[in-house]
């Protein structure tokens, strides 16, 4: 069966990114999705991060952006959400200014950062130790309790720089599995970490994530899992959903269906 959804995608204000949102909308129709969730790397207040994410004055134009490929593709379901960190200082915007001001139809929760002997690291090297890990465990644990998040994306973003599946790997996700069942909250395959390069460790070459063993260990709790494609292109709308999911089925994980998400969809009101 066709993939026709995909929850998770960038644009150019990111830095890291291509396209704009209708680029990823004619792409999407194109490929016969009927579901497309923009979620580009969260503007923040302060500016934190600055150098892979918008600019706080860039908010507006990506919701401007959304709105009108709205109009443009009224054949696909274009939602507005965000990839965001989590922190008790920007709680009050996630939740007051983009999910209730601004109208947001989902956040995403992702570690790209994490707080590390009281300062803040980036989990891409940052979860190289068992300390490190445990930090980045704890975090997520954190983020998915703030309840702000539809879902959490790539979980075990931490096999970029762990490079061993051990003990402490199986704890770290242990109990991120354990908070993920209790709360509720999916934890997505992540398609573009299967377009990466792959990477050596003393397991031999892999790929950074999603890391087989992290799923694998998940068959053992009740969780939920999503795929999506983290499009940083157009033409990547689509790419890895396949093989993302083929992981989940491989060890017989559940899928969460993330259709509510498009109950808060800003389509044009039928009078
Ligand atoms: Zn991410
Ligand atoms: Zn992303």
């Amino acid at each position: 069966m066709p993939f026709t959804r995909n929850y998770h995608t960038h644009t150019y204000r990111c830095k890291h990114a291509k396209g704009d949102v209708s680029d990823y909308c004619r792409e999407a129709v194109a490929q016969g999705f009927t579901v497309l969730g923009m979620s580009d790397h969260t503007a923040l207040p302060d500016n934190r991060w600055l150098g892979v994410r918008m600019d706080f004055r860039e908010l507006p134009g990506y919701c401007k952006a959304i709105d009108d490929a709205r109009e443009a593709f009224p054949e696909l379901a274009v939602l507005k959400g965000m990839e965001c960190e989590f922190a008790d200082s920007y709680t009050s915007f996630y939740r007051d200014t983009l999910l209730d001001e601004l109208g947001f139809d989902y956040l995403i929760g992702a570690a790209h950062f994490f707080p590390l002997n009281g300062e803040w690291v980036g989990s891409y090297g940052g979860a190289d130790t068992a300390a490190g890990l445990r930090a980045y465990a704890d975090y997520f644990i954190e983020s998915m309790e703030s309840g702000l998040f539809a879902f959490m994306a790539h979980p075990d973003l931490f096999g970029n720089c762990y490079h061993t599946w051990d003990a402490n790997t199986a704890s770290a996700a242990e109990d991120i599995f354990s908070a993920a069942a209790a709360l509720k909250m999916p934890l997505e395959i992540n398609g573009y970490g299967l377009r990466k390069p792959l990477i050596d460790t003393p397991e031999g070459k892999r790929r950074m994530y999603p890391w087989l063993p992290f799923w694998e260990l998940a068959s053992d709790y009740d969780v939920t899992v999503v795929v999506n494609s983290d499009a940083h292109r157009p033409q990547d709308v689509g790419s890895n959903l396949s093989e993302a999911a083929a992981i989940g089925k491989r060890y017989g994980l559940q899928f969460a269906d993330l259709d509510h998400l498009e109950a808060r969809c800003g389509k044009p009101e039928i009078v």
